[in-house]
Formats: C-alpha cells, sequence, structure tokens
C-alpha cells in the first residue's frame, strides 16, 4: 500500500471532526507530521495473521476504527489488511460484526 504523509489544514480537520460523510472521509491519522510510524515495520511481530473474506464483508469499516495500528483499509471491494505493519492481535476478528475475518497462524504463510 502507498502511505501519504502531508499536513492538513484546520479547515480539513475541523470539517472532517465535525461532519465526516463516511468513515472513508477520516485520514489515517491527524499526527501528520510524525511519519516514524512509517519507519517501523510491526508486521515481524505477527504470530497470527487477519484472513478477510471479502464475499462476506459488508465494508463498515469498524476493523479501521479498532485496529491499534491503522493496518486494515476498507475500500470498494472490501477490506485489506497491510502485512508490513499489521502485528496479529486479532481485534478487527473480534470486532468484524459479520464475521468476515479469521486469523490463521502465520507460519502457514512464511
Ligand atoms: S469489520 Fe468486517 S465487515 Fe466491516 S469492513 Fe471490516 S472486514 Fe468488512
Ligand atoms: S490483527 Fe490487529 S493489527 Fe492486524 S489488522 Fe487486525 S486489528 Fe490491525
Amino acid at each position: 500500500m502507498k502511505s501519504e504523509v502531508r499536513i492538513m489544514t484546520k479547515e480539513e480537520v475541523y470539517r472532517i471532526v465535525i461532519d465526516p460523510k463516511d468513515h472513508r472521509d477520516v485520514p489515517l491519522t491527524f499526527i501528520t507530521d510524525c511519519p516514524s510510524y512509517l519507519m517501523t515495520k510491526t508486521g515481524s511481530w505477527r504470530t497470527l495473521r487477519p484472513i478477510v473474506d471479502n464475499e462476506k464483508c459488508i465494508k463498515c469499516g469498524i476493523c479501521w476504527k479498532f485496529c491499534p495500528d491503522v493496518s486494515i483499509h476498507v475500500k470498494d471491494d472490501g477490506a485489506e489488511v497491510d502485512y508490513e505493519f499489521c502485528k496479529g492481535c486479532g481485534i478487527c476478528a473480534k470486532e468484524c460484526p459479520v464475521d468476515a475475518i479469521i486469523m490463521e497462524k502465520e507460519e502457514d504463510y512464511v
């Protein structure tokens, strides 16, 4: 996934906080002047890997809201995990309302 780092204007931040159209209108982070998260790839910490079944996904964005690492993103065709940063905590799988995410052993994928 390509990440973009840019500084938002106060007007943009105000509009998104006060009147977001939906979860996709909110940027990955408001701390745009500190890109250290892009340098610390935490995917190698993972022992469990989230696997998304996009046939089940209803694109609600709950996984994105709960992911502590901003490592799952919801697009038009479903949810997509950024495995370079996902630590495999399983919160997304626990919170998904339609059980579209299962956690599998990382060792089965390396
Ligand atoms: S929580 Fe589940 S249904 Fe909602 S966007 Fe994420 S994977 Fe899809
Ligand atoms: S397993 Fe944890 S870190 Fe990985 S996408 Fe799900 S919530 Fe985020």
